[in-house]
């Protein structure tokens, strides 16, 4: 067992803790892993505000990190200590007709499918002051250590450098992928962003890589212009500089609006504008 410190959350609403934890060594098929690096996505907080009904409490959030595994459980043979890894909030378990199939990723071992506040087997590795605390979405990046299941765990390059692959395990994927794979942008359109936290960004990347030729960046805090014009946005708008609707003033901007549009904010209100731009 490794005592290490991990930011907990104990209940809805109460801000995260950092308190001193036991973690236990991983059991059959799983994979130990010290935390070296790990983002903050806007998930963990929509969590923490109970948002998501099925997470149970206590609980270790985070889940983009990166880290190196410290030590593997039996039958474990696609990691072994000192490699660098990603651990996996959808996990790939290479069997499930999604897993198998090549126009889609979404596991069935998923959250969405399987409650993943427990491992596998139904227990959990983490303790902490005699009580039992919860995993999140079976990989709890917000600890020093964490235990995942084996096919929820990506080898990486031993080069890597952990303090910025970490965002691989979430906000980049997600927002790159959008553009890459889900929309399929087009060389020479126009694209448009709502939200430019760290899918929103990884979405203005996506699309320059695609080739997009117009790319219009939203926000209501203009301090992530300067991020977004270096990644590739051409136009950056502060909803809040304009009377009238956003969708309305990039109307105009393009003519007839925009080929593609992607809401990386979460709110439902903005899920609208972006589909009316
Ligand atoms: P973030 O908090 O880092 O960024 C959100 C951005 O939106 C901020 O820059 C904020 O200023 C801006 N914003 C807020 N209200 C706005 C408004 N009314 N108009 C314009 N801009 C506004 O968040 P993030 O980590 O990038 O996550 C974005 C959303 O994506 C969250 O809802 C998160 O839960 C969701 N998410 C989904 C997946 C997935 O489905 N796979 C993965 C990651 C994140
Ligand atoms: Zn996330």
């Amino acid at each position: 067992v490794i005592r290490c410190r991990a930011a907990v959350a104990w209940a809805v609403g109460k801000p995260l803790s950092v308190e001193e934890v036991e973690v236990a060594p991983p059991k059959a098929g799983e994979v130990r892993i010290k935390m070296v690096a790990t983002g903050i996505c806007h998930t963990d907080e929509h969590t923490l505000k109970g948002s998501f009904p099925n997470v149970e409490f206590p609980v270790i959030l985070g889940h983009e990190g990166a880290g190196i595994v410290e030590s593997i459980g039996e039958g474990v043979t696609s990691v072994k200590p000192g490699d660098k890894v990603i651990p996996l909030c959808l996990p790939q378990c290479g069997e499930c007709s999604f897993c198998l199939n090549p126009e889609s990723n979404f596991c069935q071992k998923s959250h969405i499918s399987e409650p993943q506040n427990l491992l596998p087997d139904k227990t959990t590795r983490f303790t902490c002051k005699g009580k039992q605390v919860h995993h999140f979405l079976w990989v709890s990046t917000f600890a020093e250590y964490t235990v995942v299941p084996e096919y929820a765990v990506a080898k990486i390059d031993a080069a890597a450098p952990l303090d910025k692959v970490c965002l691989l395990g979430c906000g980049f994927s997600t927002g790159y992928g959008a553009a890459i794979n889900t929309a399929k942008v087009k060389p020479g359109s126009t694209c448009a962003i709502f939200g430019l936290g760290g899918v929103g960004l990884s979405v203005v990347m996506g699309c320059k890589a695609a080739g997009a030729s117009r790319i219009i960046a939203v926000d209501i805090n203009k301090d992530k212009f300067a991020k977004a014009k270096e990644l590739g946005a051409t136009n950056c708008i502060n909803p809040r500089d304009f009377k009238k609707p956003i969708q309305e003033v990039i109307t105009e901007m393009t003519g007839q609006g925009v080929d593609y549009s992607f809401e990386a904010i979460g709110h439902a209100e903005t899920l609208v504008g972006g589909i009316s731009a």
